[in-house]
């Protein structure tokens, strides 16, 4: 679905993305691990366009994307959430759900209120699916911070992606947040036939759910694997994830 060929980053001289490689399989669950400035969010940005590639090539589906606005990368299926960013706080969870469809459907925000009836039942399927309908009438501001990061995946979904991208979708969140944001996403995944690729630091969640796991270390792949593949690497024990046996 995603092929990533010899991708190269770099900030003012300083090698962010250091000729990375990698596959990503339709319908798996893929996660990229690696300690702090490994360069995960980089390479998230240049899958979507929001930072332009160096060198290197991206391929989604057959098509390249490597120099692709963010908007038509959106548009061919490559979905992401923004940490909160594009959240509406004074409108209600329903209501940003709906502009969320809303622009992806090109109808301009501007028209909000001559549009209100449009996509009910879109929007309703959405608020289902990550847990937030009996909320839907809730401000956005007043929600929790996990009700918050479950939004903020309702409104990636808005723009029917099959390929979702997730960059720490349970930082900040207690044990029992992730443990519950993260059989969402999965229920999610595997309903909608999606393909994901996240992020995450906790451990246990990378090697419960990940189908692939790619290691990430200083702007390279240091290892890409199943998770027990992954998890008996001597290398990557070495410089990273320790014994997490
Ligand atoms: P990670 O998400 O794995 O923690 P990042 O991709 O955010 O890592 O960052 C990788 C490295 O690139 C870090 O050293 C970071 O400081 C640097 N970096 C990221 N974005 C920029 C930028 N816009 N300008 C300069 N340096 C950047
Ligand atoms: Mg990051």
């Amino acid at each position: 679905m995603l092929i990533i060929e010899n991708l190269k980053k770099s900030f003012d001289g300083f090698i962010a993305i250091n000729g990375v490689s990698l596959s990503i399989q339709k319908g798996t669950i893929c996660s990229i691990i690696g300690p702090n400035g490994a360069g995960k969010t980089t390479l998230f940005n240049l899958i979507t366009g929001h930072i332009h590639v160096d060198q290197g090539k991206l391929t989604f589906k057959g098509v390249d994307i490597t120099h692709m606005s963010p908007n038509r990368i959106c548009r061919l299926g490559i979905g992401r959430s923004f940490q909160r960013a594009n959240i509406f706080p004074r409108l209600t969870v329903f209501e940003n759900i709906q502009a969320a469809i809303l622009v992806f459907r090109g109808m301009g925000f501007n028209f909000y209120k001559s549009v209100k009836s449009l996509f009910l039942e879109e929007t309703e399927a959405i608020l289902k699916m990550v847990g937030l309908f009996d909320a839907k009438d809730e401000m956005s501001i007043s929600l929790s911070y996990g009700a918050q990061k479950q939004l903020e995946i309702g409104i990636a979904l808005a723009s029917e992606p099959e390929l979702l991208l997730l960059d720490e979708p349970t930082a900040g969140m207690s044990l029992q947040e992730t443990k519950q944001t993260i059989e969402l996403i999965a229920r999610i995944v595997l309903e909608k036939g999606l393909t994901l690729l996240f992020t995450e630091h906790d451990m246990d969640v990378v090697f419960s759910i990940s189908q692939r796991i790619t290691v990430l270390h200083q702007g390279k792949v240091i290892a890409e694997g199943s998770p027990d593949q992954v998890r008996n690497d001597p290398y990557v024990q070495r410089v990273y994830i320790g014994d997490v046996r």
